[in-house]
């Protein structure tokens, strides 16, 4: 079970606009509660306001950007999305397939405040045009789908979902999909086409989803904690959102950011965007027993290790982007000095060889190269020459070079590691390459 380790005294409406009204034992805040904490009182605000651009208007001014892991600005995706009387009617679909390892932040959200999601998504549907939403949720979230499916019923109930919602003429209802435990279905177009009931193959954008989406028609795919924050953002002002970084950073609000690995309290926090690694750490009680840091992923799998230095970073999208590694989900993961790198990337490559469709070239037979190679070197049996193999395959996997941000996810932190920790890499060497193992002659030549 995620938990949040702020305890409800240390949250407020002002501060913490996505955990404010989380119980503190972990029970769900069903709608009795939820509207005593002014809950869907941005759903009343904007449907009798009548006018879903301002909410476009107040996303784009709140620099709320999408917190699945890629940071594209929320307010922008939304104006790009095809709507307008004369355009067919299209989706507000929930990615709430959440599996990047490490991550853990859009379970507690869905698990303890199933109402918060669902007054976010018919804020989305409104601003984009759209009746009907899809949320589509990890398999293996069983207790998510419980609550959510719940919390859905209570909402038609009382009206917020359905037709003619709270009297405003508006008509919108939500469906919880589940998939079957794949991380590629969380990869926006291979969602689509697992909705749509194909096989989750990923396609080339453009066209965005905002364009041609699921069965062809406009659809806006958010994460679920993106979508969370919309509410406050209408109910409480665009520059009200902004500040809660305070001086940090120029991207808005504030971040579920969490921790794993050898700490004394892994968790999540709501903390001001631009939060710093080690703030993080020490809210986790610092690294247990005699550990040391040796280094950390800001935001999963897919991002790239950084280093002891680079804890006093603010923690957003762009300022990490400049160190060759991402924010991604904003859940790190610390690795201690004792960790050798080579198991661990052999660890995180199979993660990722197995879980490709196998679709574009580079993912599908680099990525196992990429083991057999790690795994070589992890038993000192490498060849010389296989470190260099290992850089190539990663720079085959390089952005704009496969259909979508699989491969180039699996690229990052393995190319991070090979440029920090090379040495431990070049210890698994021990033979030379013989003429057994030579390039094969290329055809033609
Ligand atoms: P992306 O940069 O291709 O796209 C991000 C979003 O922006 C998409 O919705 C895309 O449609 C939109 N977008 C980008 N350019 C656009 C344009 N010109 N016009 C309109 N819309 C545009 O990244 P991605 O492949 O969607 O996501 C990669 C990220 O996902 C990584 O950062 C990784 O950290 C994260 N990730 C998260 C999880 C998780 O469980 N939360 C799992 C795997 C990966």
């Amino acid at each position: 079970r995620s938990r949040l380790m702020q305890p409800e005294s240390e949250r407020s409406a002002d501060t913490h606009p996505l955990t404010w009204r989380l119980r503190d034992d972990g029970e769900v805040v069903w709608l009795d509660e939820y509207l005593g904490k002014d809950g869907y009182q941005s759903v009343r605000r904007a449907l009798s306001e009548g006018d879903p651009q301002a909410i476009i208007a107040a996303m784009k001014d709140a620099n709320v950007r999408g917190r699945g892991g890629a940071g594209f600005p929320a307010g922008l995706k939304w104006s790009l999305t095809l709507q307008g009387d004369d355009m067919p009617r299209g989706y507000l679909i929930c990615n709430a397939d959440e599996m990047e390892p490490g991550t853990f932040k859009d379970r507690l959200l869905m698990e303890q405040q199933p109402h918060l999601l669902i007054e976010g998504m018919i804020l989305g549907a409104y601003a984009n045009n759209s009746r009907s939403g899809y949320i589509f949720l990890r398999g293996e979230y069983v207790e998510s789908a419980r609550v959510l499916n719940q919390a859905l019923q209570e909402a038609r109930e009382a009206r917020w979902l359905g037709n003619d919602i709270d009297g405003s003429g508006f008509d919108f209802d939500i469906v919880v999909h589940t998939g079957a435990g794949r991380y590629i279905c969380g990869e926006e177009t291979a969602l689509i086409s697992s909705l749509e009931g194909k096989r989750a193959n990923p396609r080339a954008k453009p066209p965005f989803p905002g364009q041609s989406g699921a069965w062809g028609k406009p659809s806006v795919v958010n994460n679920v904690e993106t979508l969370c924050n919309v509410p406050a953002v209408i109910l409480n002002g665009a520059d009200w959102y902004q500040a809660l970084s305070g001086d940090r950073t120029d991207d808005g609000g504030s971040k579920l950011y969490g921790i794993s690995g050898p700490v004394h309290r892994p968790g999540l926090w709501e903390l001001p965007m631009g939060t710093t690694g080690r703030e993080i750490i020490a809210l986790a009680g610092g690294l247990r027993g005699d550990h040391k840091l040796k280094a950390w992923l800001p935001g999963g799998a897919s991002t790239g290790f950084l280093l002891p230095e680079h804890l006093d970073l603010p923690l957003d999208f762009d300022t990490v982007g400049k160190e060759g590694s991402r924010l991604g989900t904003g859940l790190l993961t610390v690795v201690p000095e004792n960790q050798s790198m080579v198991a661990l990337m052999r660890n995180l490559e199979a993660f990722f060889a197995r879980e490709s469709c196998g679709w574009c070239t580079p993912c599908r037979d680099g990525l196992p190269w990429t083991v057999k190679l790690l795994q070589a070197l992890e038993h000192g049996e490498g060849e010389e020459g296989d470190i260099e193999l290992l850089d190539k395959l990663a720079a085959d996997c390089g952005p704009g070079l496969t259909f979508c941000a699989h491969a180039p996810g699996a690229a990052m932190p393995l190319e991070t590691a090979l440029k920090h920790f090379r040495h431990e890499f070049e210890q698994g060497i021990t033979q030379s390459r013989g003429p057994a193992h030579q390039d094969p002659i290329p055809v033609g030549s």
